[in-house]
Formats: structure tokens, sequence, C-alpha cells
């Protein structure tokens, strides 16, 4: 019993358990106590290649699996299916090094971890001994939906069914999901915003459980959410890949520090850095960079978290977020204490703001640093990276880069820094192409091609065959008949 949940050490699970249910039943999120009592040797697992990596790292964390077992699971989930054996690239620019988490299979962050997790849960489903089917239930504002079909596509005893608001993703991201392949994928629009379909999928999970609607059915729901501990863990590799390339490259020497920088959303890919930290990685700062929505640059300079404030719609949309749910975890492991985050949760959601104790704030600021940008500055980086360094970089990456800069103007002693590029340019083409100075002519995949014309970098294979591809996938319902979907769904043999 390795994890138990960060409000409530009664609360306790194996990994498998934990990558199975998602969720602790009393809300909280599965975690470890501490991650500095793992047997590690941060040392060795630089030396090796990126798959060797993601097997000892993921073995450390998710103690369910022998280390024979993960090395398959890593395997079947990662090979030949980034555009480099490496998975996560690094590329020097000016005195920065850009780490490029995009090189996956739909150009999106997101694929490093969703390449991984159906790999875990149903290697999880045979540890448990569950013999249901899962069903993922996702939905999206538009990147996640994508990157989760194309992991769970064609894996054994998993099915996934993805939801998107009708007319409220970009050209490009319906394409890359309406022409989706696999027998066990399903898409399908919802007519109403993000919210709606949201709600509407979490309606599902309460009236399933409530109703025991799937009972004896030979399936079970789950999701592909980001507080998933399997979803997690994977990010952790890319900080040690970083890492060993600048001892490869004479950058540093073994056991120098190096300043991460970090374009963050829900606090996912941020922790997986505190994670390497507790793991022996020589990290310095971990800098939390944030677009206008500024939540987190405002909690980390004062320990007083505040969800009430404007919700503002940006060039960098994977980052317009307000509760940033995997901060709980970093609450917990740096407190140790389930009481104190189980009450600050509470004040989140009853008063919608908590403050943090002194002592934590303390501990915070020895380990992050914050700032913001907003879409001016995102535009204007943009243009200056492609200008000064001739690397074209997506919006979340700019806001990432602008931090970067502020975070160097104020520590002139700082460590050598990486800078996490969570996107392709070519996903966020009318800004990027504003941003070098342009004005976006057409739809999407005309503003691809302009830009192409303009800097010369390759388009991503998978982007640049969409217009032609077929399309599979054309359902399109009420935002009140998501339950009477998911049941005929999860009922019928075969979808194909
Ligand atoms: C998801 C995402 C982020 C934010 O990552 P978190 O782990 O949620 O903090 C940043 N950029 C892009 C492009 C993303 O898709």
């Amino acid at each position: 019993m390795d994890y138990q949940s960060t409000r409530d050490p009664k609360l306790r699970a194996t990994a498998a358990e934990a990558i199975l249910n998602g969720l602790a039943p009393d809300g909280g999120l599965y975690s470890m106590p501490s991650l500095e009592d793992i047997p590690f040797d941060a040392r060795a697992v630089l030396k090796l290649d990126t798959q060797g990596m993601a097997t000892e790292i993921l073995t450390a964390l998710l103690p369910s699996f022998t280390k024979d077992e993960m090395r398959e699971l890593v395997r079947s989930a990662y090979e030949g299916k980034f555009e480099t054996p490496e998975l996560t690239p690094t590329v020097q620019v000016g005195d920065d090094t850009i780490l490029e988490l995009f090189r996956g299979p739909t150009s999106a962050f997101k694929d490093v971890a969703l390449s991984m997790l159906p790999r875990l849960m149903t290697a999880s489903r045979e540890k448990c001994g569950v013999t249901d089917e899962i069903l993922i239930l996702t939905a999206t504002s538009g990147d996640t939906g994508k990157a989760a079909m194309e992991g769970f596509c064609d894996v054994p005893g998993t099915r996934i069914i993805v939801f998107y608001p009708d007319g409220g993703v970009s050209a490009v991201q319906k394409a890359q999901m309406e022409t989706q392949t696999g027998s066990n994928v399903c898409v399908c629009a919802v007519r109403g915003n993000f919210d709606d379909a949201q709600t509407g999928v979490k309606n599902v999970f309460s009236a399933v459980t409530e109703g025991k609607l799937l009972d004896g059915k030979g399936v079970r729901l789950s999701s592909a959410n980001s507080i998933n501990i399997g979803r997690l863990a994977p990010q952790v590799v890319y900080y040690f890949r970083a890492y060993a390339n600048l001892v490869n490259a004479g950058r540093i020497q073994m056991g120098d520090k190096v300043d991460f920088v970090v374009p963050t959303g829900n606090f996912g890919d941020i922790l997986a850095g505190y994670f390497a930290r507790e793991l022996g990685l020589p990290v310095g700062k971990l800098v939390c960079a944030s677009n206008a929505n500024n939540v987190l640059t405002d909690f980390f300079e004062t320990g007083r978290y505040d969800k009430d404030r404007p919700f503002y719609k940006t060039v960098s949309p994977s980052m317009d977020i307000l509760v940033s749910s995997n901060l709980e975890r970093l609450l917990y492991l740096l407190s140790g204490d389930t009481e104190l985050v189980k009450g600050l949760m509470t004040e989140l959601k009853e008063r919608g703001f908590y403050q943090v104790p002194i002592a934590l704030q303390r501990a915070l600021h020895e380990i992050f640093w914050q700032g913001w940008c907003d879409d001016e500055g995102t535009k204007k980086a943009i243009g200056m990276v492609w200008r000064e360094y001739g690397y074209l970089c997506d919006t979340h990456t700019a806001v990432a880069w602008d931090v970067a800069q502020q975070y160097k103007a104020a520590h002139p002693e700082h460590a050598p820094v990486v800078i996490l590029s969570t996107a392709s340019p070519y996903k966020f083409p009318a800004a990027v192409l504003e941003g070098l100075g342009h004005s976006p002519k057409g739809d999407e995949f005309d503003m691809m091609e302009q830009i192409h014309n303009e800097t010369g970098v390759p388009v991503p294979k998978n982007l640049s065959g969409l217009r032609e591809r077929e399309v599979r996938h054309r359902d399109v319902i009420d935002r009140d008949k998501i339950l009477e979907y998911v049941l005929g769904k999860a009922t019928q043999k075969e979808w194909f």
C-alpha cells in the first residue's frame, strides 16, 4: 500500500489501484507520503537511454510493477510512436535550452503521458484482478481528447469516447479528432460549450455509479484525467532526459544544478519536476510560468490562492485554468499534513480562496519562482525568438520563454535554464503568425501553409496530411443526451 489520499492517511491504495481509481474516494488525490525514501540512483539513471530512464523512474514511482513488466509497458507505449527515439529532444536557443515535449503522435505535450497511461491502466486492471473492459470518457476543449484517443487506440481491453463542444474547437483540432482511426475509439460533438460537455460527462459518472447502470455489463468507466498518478509519473522522465543531454553536451558537470521554466495550467507538468527533484535530480528552481490567468503567480507570491477572479481566454488556451488540481499534491508533499490539505481544499470550495501557513509558504519559496506574461508579450516573444535565434515556438512556450527572461533578470546567479516547450507552433497558427508580424489569412490550414512559407519550419506529419484524411466520426448530440449515448455505446459490441 504505497499510496494514500492527500486528505486522509487511512484511504490507502496500491499504485495499481490508484491508477484504476483515478481519484481517492474522499475527493483527494493519490500520493505517496514521501518520495525521499524511494530507493533510486539518479546518477545511474542519467546514463540510460530514454526508455531505460522511463523504466527505472516508473518502477520507482509505481511499485506495483516489476522492472521487467515496466520495460515492456514502456516499449509498447513509445516504440516508434515519437519523431525521435529520445522522445523529448532538447534544442539550444541562445543561452537557454528548450525541451521539446511535442514530438509525439498528435504534436501535443499530452502525448508523453497519454501514450503511457493506457498501458498502465490495462496492466493495473490485471494486477487488481478486474476483468471488465475499461471505457474511458473524456470531455475535451481540443488537445487532450485527440492525444487520449491516439494513446488508447487499439489498446486491448479499453475503449474511449471523447466529447467536444460542437463549434468550440479549432478547425485543426476538429479534423484531428474526426479522422481518428482505431476500432475502439469514438468521438461525438455536443451542442453546447466545453462546460456543457464536461458537466455532461461528470453527470454520466455519478448517474452510472448511483444507479448501478453498468453493473454486470462487463464495462467499467474511467477517465484519462491529469490528476491520475498514471499520467503524472511518465512526465518525470523528460526532466532526467534534459539534464542528461546538458551533461552529454558538456554544458554542465554531473551534479550541477539546472533551473526549469514550465508553462503551467493544471500543475501536472511542473509537479513532475518536483518529483524529479525529490528523486535526486539536481534541480535548482522550478519556475511556474502563467498567462493572464495568473492565479498561480499570485499564489506563489503571497501564499493566498484565490480563484474568484476574471477568467481570460488567451492565445495560450491550455493554460486558461483557475483551479490547478495537481497543486494539492504539492501542498501535501511539502506539509505532510492531510488535515491541513483537507481544510484548505474545503475553504477553496466553500469560500473560493485559501491562505497557506507561513512555514509552507517558505518551503514553496525555497523551490519555486513565478511569473506571467499577457497575450501581447506572448506574441512579442514569438517574434523575438524567431528573429534573434531562428527558433519558432508556440504560444505556451513563448509564455515560458518570456518568464524565463524575467527570472534570469531577477536572479543574476541563476543556473543553466531549461524551458519546457509544450506544443508545436503549427497548433496555434493565428497567434504565431501575428507574432511573426504577418496577418493570418483564410482558415487554419491556410495559416499553417503561410507559416511554413514564411519560416521553412517543417509541418509535423500528423498535421500536414489532415485535410485529405477520411472523416470517420460524425455524431452530434444535444447536451442532455450524453448519458443515453454512453449507455448505448457501452453495450454495443462492435463500434465499427
Ligand atoms: C496541458 C498543457 C499545458 C499545461 O500543463 P499542466 O500539466 O496542466 O500544467 C501547457 N501547454 C500545453 C500546450 C498543454 O497542452
